[in-house]
């Protein structure tokens, strides 16, 4: 990789010269406007829009080199975009460097490790350089150790720490300073899965408390789970904002349905032969998929109640969600299809 462009200060039109208000709320925590940003010969983001609400928790999908460590870096005022801007809690992130800074917690995918330095050394460091002192710093590193269980490593050596604990100091460092938005770089990267379910723990009971939680993974499933939303970047440019949820069920007009019964499993084809907006798909060991010519959730009950009412003895009806994987590719495909230009 070449070395990286010099930082260019953005053009003043693109960034807003009002002094925000810190104390109003209805500021989005995360606000970023055709923020773009470029390296030797390569267009890491172009022209990225999108909103974050206050107390939201937002996945940040794509592949490799997609562009999203640039977007983060950004937003944690690691760098300047080239075009455009970002703000955090109203706060231009090039013109309130140190404002931005105060709000949010930055968990970087790679953290510099130290040799000769313990765990509790590690974070009173970064609480000393954060400006707490005497007994508010004490305080302050014991609760983070406390949430992110690390009081019994307290005297681990920093560089002597596994992954999972590792990624579980680094967010222990984003917290010092109770931060209103958590900006976390693929925190769950090369985490075994007991590891991955604690750090997604840590992470519902800070959505709980309401802190706007920004993180990037590869795991789609995973992020589909803790996630109110999903903002997929590919090749520099946002293709796609939605719940989870939406992109499961996809823009299609009709939807496939699993249904079981107790017996007499032949029936459900026949059932399906007399209902000319049902089609039969399959038949599976206790029952059969069938797509119903609708994705209305009031129309899919309605199937479902008339099941019952015609005696047909089901004890299972759940609709198919697509895998957000397949969403992902699938909208990929689109935007080939549609000759967007995606690639540069
Ligand atoms: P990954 O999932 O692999 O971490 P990413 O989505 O975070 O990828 P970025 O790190 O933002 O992607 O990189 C986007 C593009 O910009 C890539 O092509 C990358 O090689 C390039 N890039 C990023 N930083 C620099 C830099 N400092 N100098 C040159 N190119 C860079």
């Amino acid at each position: 990789m070449s070395d990286p462009a010099p930082i260019e200060t953005p053009p003043s039109s693109a960034v807003d010269s009002a002094v925000p208000d810190p104390d109003d709320r209805d500021t989005a925590a995360i606000e970023v406007r055709n923020l773009s940003r470029s390296f030797p010969g390569v267009h890491a983001v172009r022209s990225v829009s999108f909103t974050v609400a206050r107390g939201q928790v937002i996945g940040f999908v794509g592949a490799n080199g997609a562009g999203k460590t640039t977007t983060m870096r950004i937003l944690a005022t690691l760098d300047h975009p080239d075009a455009g801007a970002a703000r955090v809690c109203g706060f231009d992130v090039v013109r309130y460097p140190a404002e931005v800074r105060r709000r949010i917690g930055w968990m970087p995918d790679h953290y510099g490790t130290y040799s000769n330095m313990t765990v509790l050394e590690y974070l009173d460091f970064f609480a000393r350089a954060l400006g707490f002192r005497g007994e508010e710093r004490l305080q302050r590193i014991s609760e983070v150790m406390d949430f992110t269980d690390l009081t019994g490593l307290a005297d681990r050596l920093v560089d002597t720490l596994s992954k999972g604990m590792g990624q579980r100091l680094c967010l222990g460092r984003a917290l010092i300073h109770d931060p209103e938005v958590l900006i976390l770089d693929e925190p769950a990267a090369g985490l075994d899965p007991k590891a991955r379910v604690e750090l997604k723990h840590l992470l519902r009971i800070l959505s709980e408390e309401g802190k706007t939680v920004f993180i990037s993974s590869h795991i789609l499933s995973e992020l589909g789970e803790m996630c109110d939303s999903l903002l997929f970047i590919h090749q520099g440019e946002i293709i796609h904002h939605g719940s989870a949820e939406s992109l499961r069920r996809g823009s299609a007009a009709t939807c496939l349905v699993e249904v079981r019964l107790a017996h007499s499993i032949e029936r459900l084809a026949e059932w399906v032969s007399l209902h000319p907006h049902v089609t039969f798909r399959e038949a599976t060991r206790n029952g059969g998929r069938i797509e119903i010519d609708s994705a209305e959730p009031g129309e899919i009950a309605t199937v479902l109640r008339h099941m019952i009412r015609d005696d047909l003895p089901v004890t299972d009806f759940h609709l198919q969600e697509r895998k957000l994987e397949d969403a992902f590719i699938e909208i990929l495909g689109e935007i080939e299809a549609s000759g967007v230009p995606v690639v540069g």
